[in-house]
C-alpha cells in the first residue's frame, strides 16, 4: 500500500483515482469543484483543503489538470508543490501540456531535488474507468520504472517515449490525428446519412473495411449509432472540444516552431475553434459531428 495524492478529480482524474482506491492504495486528492470531491470521498479517497495538504507524507502525486497554466501553477511560486512538498514523493504530471512547460517544470522540480516524469494518458473517460489507459511517459529510466506499478493500476500499456517533456510531444501528435480522424469520420457520417443511409450500418461496414479507426470503431460520433459514448448522452463527458482546441494548439505551435508541415492540423484547429464559438467548448469532442459549415 502506497500513499498517493491525486489532484484533479475531473472527468478523467477521479476514474483514475479511483482504480488506486480499488488495488488498495491510500489516495487523498484536491479539486475546486465540489461535487467532483463528494464523489472520491463516496468511494473511500480522503479529501483535503489544498494541494500542499494532498502532497503531505504522499510517496507520490499525481496531477490531472486541464492545461500548462494550471500545471504552472500547481508546482511552481512560493505556493506551489515544489517549495512545500517532501523532495522524496514522486511527481508524475498525467495533464496533456505542452512539452516545453513540461520540461521547464521537470526541471524546476529536479533543482529542488524532486524527481518528476510526465505521463499524459489516451484512451478516454471509458479507458480511464476501465484502467485501461495508455500512458506516454517522458523522464529518467530510474523514475519511469518507479512510477510503473501505479500508472499499471490505471493503465494497460506504459510506454517510455524518451526524456521529459518527450510523453507531451507523442500526446501531441496522437490527439492531432485524433482532432482529424473525429472530423474525418463524421464527415463520412454524414455524407452517408445525407444518402439515406443507416448510420449504423454504414459504420458497421467502415469498421470492416479501410475506413477503419478508433473514432468509428469506439467512440462515433452519431447519435444511436453505439451505447455509452458521449454522443448518446447528448455529448455529455467524454473529452471536451476546448481540451481538443488546446490540444491542436499545442500541436501546431509545436509544428510552426519547427517548420514541420501539419496543413490538417491547422484546419482542424479552425473548425474546432468554429464549433466551440458556436456555444459548444464544453461538450465532448465528438460533437463536432454537428459542426454546420
Ligand atoms: P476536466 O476539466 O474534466 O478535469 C480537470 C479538473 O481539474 C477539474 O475538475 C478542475 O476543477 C480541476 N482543477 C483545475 N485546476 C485545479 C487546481 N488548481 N487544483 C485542483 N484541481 C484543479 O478535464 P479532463 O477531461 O479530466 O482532462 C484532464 C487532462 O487530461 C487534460 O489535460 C486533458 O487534455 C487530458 N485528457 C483528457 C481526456 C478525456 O477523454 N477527457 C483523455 C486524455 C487526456
Amino acid at each position: 500500500m502506497m500513499k498517493i495524492g491525486f489532484i484533479g478529480l475531473g472527468n478523467m482524474g477521479l476514474p483514475m483515482a479511483l482504480n488506486l482506491l480499488k488495488a488498495g492504495h491510500q489516495v487523498s486528492g484536491f479539486d475546486l469543484v465540489k461535487s467532483q470531491l463528494d464523489a472520491f470521498a463516496n468511494a473511500g479517497g480522503i479529501v483535503t483543503a489544498n494541494a500542499n495538504d494532498t502532497a503531505k507524507d504522499a510517496d507520490v502525486l499525481i496531477s490531472m489538470l486541464p492545461a500548462s497554466h494550471h500545471v504552472e501553477g500547481l508546482y511552481l511560486g512560493d505556493t506551489g508543490l515544489l517549495a512545500n512538498a517532501n523532495p522524496k514523493t514522486l511527481l508524475i504530471d498525467c495533464s496533456t501540456i505542452s512539452p516545453k512547460v513540461a520540461q521547464a517544470v521537470a526541471a524546476a522540480a529536479k533543482a529542488k531535488g524532486f524527481v518528476m516524469i510526465d505521463a499524459p494518458v489516451s484512451g478516454g473517460t471509458a479507458g480511464a474507468q476501465a484502467g485501461t489507459l495508455t500512458f506516454m511517459v517522458g523522464g529518467a529510466v530510474g523514475a519511469v520504472e518507479c512510477a510503473r506499478p501505479i500508472l499499471e493500476r490505471m493503465g494497460k500499456n506504459i510506454f517510455h517515449a524518451g526524456a521529459n517533456g518527450a510523453g507531451q510531444t507523442v500526446k501531441v501528435c496522437n490527439n492531432m490525428l485524433l482532432g482529424i480522424q473525429m472530423l474525418g469520420t463524421s464527415e463520412a457520417l454524414r455524407l452517408g446519412i445525407a444518402n439515406g443511409l443507416d448510420p449504423k450500418v454504414l459504420s458497421d461496414i467502415m469498421t470492416k473495411s479501410s475506413g477503419r479507426n478508433w473514432t468509428l470503431e469506439l467512440y462515433n460520433p452519431c447519435p444511436g449509432v453505439m451505447e455509452n459514448v458521449p454522443s448518446s448522452k447528448e455529448y455529455a463527458g467524454g473529452f471536451g472540444v476546448d481540451l481538443m482546441l488546446k490540444d491542436l494548439g499545442l500541436a501546431v505551435e509545436n509544428a510552426e516552431k519547427l517548420d514541420a508541415s501539419v496543413p490538417l492540423g491547422k484546419l482542424a484547429q479552425q473548425l474546432y475553434e468554429t464549433h466551440s464559438k458556436a456555444g459548444n467548448g464544453q461538450l465532448d469532442f465528438s460533437s463536432v459531428f454537428n459542426l454546420k459549415k
